[in-house]
């Protein structure tokens, strides 16, 4: 199953637009590679990759040696390739969360259909299926259509009753169906409520019926990136020792928890019997996601939370402002300019700090020869001086670094 995640084209085309979209079920496995079943990561004999793990082989390559299993090309070639863990059973998308509770109370807990009456609908349509709709006028829509139905204590289609449903603690729902009586709604039933929404009943809740159903808002399945993103770190000490990357121990411990929901399943076991792991599983898969979840109970809170895949994303040290808009620069200071009385008008005054690390490179010739060899024995630390010697030897320039080199020693010689 070799498939190509990018082809070259030799056609010039031009992007007209681009949509974001909710990753469904179907697509997740469609981008994926290796169905991710094994917990542990390594092999107890020879310590090499588990396949099937976290860190199989054909998710690409972590070390410089090799091929990959996958794409046949060379650390620096290979892109990376996904793979999935199908979960047994469904969790919330911690990132869905309000979304979730916003179209619970949108839909009938019975029926399944938006608890909007035909009248209500035909007035709506129009307006909701308009792709030209700005950001805030669906928003407005959105809560307009929202306040409405949560006026509907009646299905208009089915005539069941419909209570208030709101969020109970962490990543759980309530429906208070009748006034001494809360249900708990778990993944599994509001899937199962999601899958039935009619698909002409997708726009009143502002959704793009192309673009993601309600279902997809849930996890059922979860994509494992590619191990170049989450890569191991090694230890030459100990060579089979590593310490690995927390998604990766957290995709892991996933695994684990999954393989337990299913023993217990197939041994006929009843759902409370083994709540505490769907429990634990729903927490891990929200930790993966975003790892300062808030309102955690004491005793199930992870050790270690690590940086979930917001965190490596978002902010100033994230991967778009930190990484892809934002270079490492050398060579370069940055200062409050203020008036200074003691200055030239054509002079700038820096720090000493920063002109000890900002250098202009000077020849060496006759003229200034006692003046450099000042500078060097200098060295790096004290103003004036020098932070490296370029010497040429047989059209080969060799670099030596002042900051720890022994400055008294002649070199010209080498
Ligand atoms: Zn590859
Ligand atoms: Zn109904």
């Amino acid at each position: 199953m070799v498939k190509e995640q990018f082809r070259e084209t030799h056609l010039a085309k031009k992007i007209s637009h681009i949509t974001f979209a909710i990753n469904s079920h179907h697509d997740i496995a469609r981008q994926a590679h290796v169905n991710v079943v094994c917990h542990p990561l390594y092999s107890e004999q020879d310590h090499t990759p588990v396949p099937y793990s976290a860190l199989d082989p054909r998710l690409g390559l972590c070390k410089k040696q090799g091929e990959c299993k996958t794409c046949n090309l060379p650390y620096l070639d290979c892109i990376g390739h996904f793979g999935y863990i199908n979960l047994e059973f469904p969790v919330f998308h911690y990132g869905y969360f309000k979304s979730i509770v916003n179209i619970l109370q949108s839909i009938c807990k019975k029926c399944s259909r938006v608890l909007l009456d035909e009248q209500a609908k035909a007035q709506y349509v129009k307006r909701v299926s308009n792709p030209n709709l700005g950001y805030l006028e669906r928003k407005a829509l959105r809560s307009q259509i929202l306040k409405k139905v949560k006026k509907k204590s009646v299905c208009p289609y089915c005539g069941d009753l419909n209570g208030v449903v709101k969020k109970a603690g962490l990543l759980k729902i309530v429906h208070q169906k009748f006034k001494n009586q809360k249900d708990i709604l778990n993944p599994l039933e509001v899937l199962n409520l999601f899958e039935r929404i009619p698909v002409n009943d997708v726009p009143f809740l502002m959704m793009n019926p192309n673009t993601g159903m309600p279902k997809d808002l849930l996890i059922t399945r979860i994509p494992v990136p590619p191990i170049c993103i989450r890569p191991s770190v090694k230890y030459d000490f100990k060579i089979w020792y590593k310490n690995e990357d927390n998604l990766t121990m957290r995709l892991s411990q996933i695994v684990l928890l999954n393989d337990q929901i299913r023993q217990s399943r197939e041994r006929g076991m009843k759902m409370l019997q083994y709540n505490d792991v769907l429990e634990f599983i729903q927490i891990h898969t929200a930790f993966y996601i975003n790892s300062q979840v808030t309102g955690i109970p004491l005793d199930k809170q992870p050790t270690n939370p690590g940086r979930g895949l917001v965190q490596r994303l978002k902010g100033k040290q994230g991967r778009f402002r930190g990484n892809l808009s934002g270079k490492r620069a050398n060579f370069t200071a940055r200062t409050v300019i203020s008036p200074d009385p003691n200055l030239r008008i054509e002079q700038v005054g820096i720090p000493i700090h920063v002109a000890k690390t900002l250098t202009y490179p000077e020849r060496v010739c006759t003229a200034n020869i006692e003046k450099m060899r000042q500078l060097v024995l200098n060295g790096a630390n004290k103003h004036p001086g020098a932070n490296h010697v370029k010497i040429m030897k047989n059209k080969e320039v060799t670099s030596i670094f002042l900051g720890f080199a022994n400055r008294a020693k002649d070199r010209s010689g080498i």
